[in-house]
């Protein structure tokens, strides 16, 4: 049988008022029911609303290092506990074991950063126009804000998100995505541990549909911040800002890779199948369109097909998987459709193309990783995000096609460049329209002290991570105290 969890409003772990649950499913092994989880309603959601408006006002009195210091605590916790959360992140999610180990140590660092965000806080204090007058900004906290995240991280996105909001002076209610919160649920215990006080972090699991368009609608709620798809994350911004609360969304990418004919290949072959295959593809930053030079093409493209093949598919627990499954069944079938669709729009596949059913495979949602060559940016499969391990290779006659295909897409989050040349890397570095570039690096990759996120579809509102993600949750206030 597997364990219950529970939703915790104002400090007390309560059942839903909808008095059901759901299951949350290891997409590697469906037999095994990872845990059940409170299918919450709107009416749960505003309670753990109310629970965080009670709880705001001491948490904003409560004197920002002193939140830094239960950040700093929580850290040590995730420490502690971090083998045990790793192993539920990649039951939960499929991701392979180290990978989940690294995600966890990520969020320790988060917490680690934040909480000597606490000692930063600081606006500034300028001159002003007027003898005898002090003039100066100070950094207040929106009140109760809601966080809303999506699976594919679901220990690191809540902490860049969570940790932020807290050490900023903010209340928070927190709904985790369906289909990954017992590790979501297990950074709230943390926290609860640390010692921050009752009402301060609210977790809410449960659909979307219920607990997260509450927490859209709801006028108490004064900032959401949203990672997830675009579908969603766009109808989400129009509704919150609408009502005149700020909005975050991080959303989805289409992210390039240009490999030039100066590249080192070994290297580029690594980078785009690190880019494009671990973590199944599932990350917002992963590579989907390897743009290479017409001299290196045939060399590259036999280089990485060979890579890709010998990539170790399986449970994500197993040593030496290196590839783990989809995240569920719908996501399966985009990722199946996608192929599909790929070779009818005339893309050549050339590594993968299928659903892997060998036991014990057929146990999980597994699709060999995929590589299409003789892909145009025209076709939907170097358009559209398919979230799964499969990279389309686009030819390039030179440096200004690479840097005009890569450029053509809505979506601008990550981009990548192999060259040794380092006038054409600038000039890829001042021209690529993307949040995030990397220069003989993969597409992925997130160090919490810089900003993180996107232009174009891929993101609104301000940045994540680094010194500017408190910016999104608060507010400036301008002082003049003339004496
Ligand atoms: P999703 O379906 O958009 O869901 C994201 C979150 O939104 C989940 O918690 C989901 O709840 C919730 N949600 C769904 N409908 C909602 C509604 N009507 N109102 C409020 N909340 C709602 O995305 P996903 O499939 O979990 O995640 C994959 C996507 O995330 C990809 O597009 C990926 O690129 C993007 N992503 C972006 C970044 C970034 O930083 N740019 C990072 C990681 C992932 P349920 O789980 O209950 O449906």
């Amino acid at each position: 049988m597997s364990e219950t969890y529970l939703n915790c409003i104002g400090g007390e772990w309560v059942e839903s008022q909808s008095g059901e649950t759901f299951a949350n499913v290891n997409p590697a092994d469906t037999g095994e029911v990872v845990g059940r989880f409170q299918a919450s309603t709107a009416a749960d959601a505003r309670a753990a609303i109310e629970a965080a408006a009670e709880a705001a006002p001491a948490w904003r009195r409560t004197p920002a290092p002193k939140r830094g210091e239960i950040l700093a605590a929580a850290a040590r916790i995730i420490e502690r506990d971090l083998d045990d959360i790793a192993e539920g992140l990649t039951r939960e999610e499929g991701k392979t074991l180290p990978e989940a180990k690294g995600e966890t140590a990520r969020a320790v660092q988060i917490f680690d950063y934040f909480a000597q965000e606490g000692r930063r806080l600081s606006g500034e204090t300028t001159p002003s126009e007027f003898e005898r007058t002090l003039l100066y900004t100070v950094k207040e906290p929106l009140g109760v804000v809601g966080i809303i995240t999506p699976w594919n991280f679901p220990v690191a996105i809540p902490a860049w998100k969570i940790a932020p909001a807290l050490v900023a002076g903010n209340a928070v209610v927190f709904k985790p995505a369906s289909n990954a919160p017992l590790t979501a649920l297990r950074v709230v215990k943390a926290l609860e541990e640390a010692g921050l006080p009752a009402g301060v972090l609210n977790f809410v699991t449960g659909s979307g549909a219920s607990v997260g368009a509450e927490l859209a609608a709801n006028p108490e709620v004064r900032g959401i911040s949203f990672t997830g798809s675009d579908t969603v994350g766009g109808r989400l911004y129009g509704e919150v800002t609408g009502r005149g609360a700020k909005c975050q969304c991080e959303m989805g990418g289409k992210n390039p890779i240009v490999v030039m004919e100066d590249a080192d290949l070994d290297q580029a072959v690594s980078l785009t199948i690190n880019g494009a295959m671990w973590s199944t593809g599932q990350k917002c930053t992963a590579t989907s369109r390897a743009i290479v030079h017409r001299e290196v093409l045939d060399e590259f493209t036999g280089k990485l097909v060979a890579g890709v093949e010998e990539i170790k598919v399986g449970n994500g627990l197993e040593e030496g998987v290196q590839v783990g499954p989809s995240i569920d069944e719908d996501q399966l079938n985009t990722v199946l459709e996608y192929i599909e669709i790929g070779k009818q729009e005339g893309a050549k596949l050339l590594a993968g193309g299928r659903r892997l059913t060998e036991p014990p495979l057929d146990k999980g949602y597994f699709v060999a990783p995929t590589v299409f060559g003789d892909v145009t940016n025209d076709m939907r499969i170097a358009r559209e995000e398919i979230f799964g391990p499969v990279v389309g290779i686009i030819a390039a006659a030179d440096f200004e096609e690479a840097l005009a295909i890569a450029n053509d897409t809505r979506f601008g989050l990550s981009a990548s460049i192999c060259t040794r040349d380092v006038h054409r890397a600038m000039e890829f570095a001042d021209r690529i329209e993307a949040g995030m570039v990397h220069i003989n690096s993969p597409t992925v990759g997130a160090e919490v002290q810089v900003p993180f996120g996107g232009m174009k579809d891929s993101s609104t509102g301000t940045r994540e991570q680094g010194r500017v993600a408190v910016d999104f949750y608060t507010e400036t206030k301008t002082v003049y105290f003339e004496y």
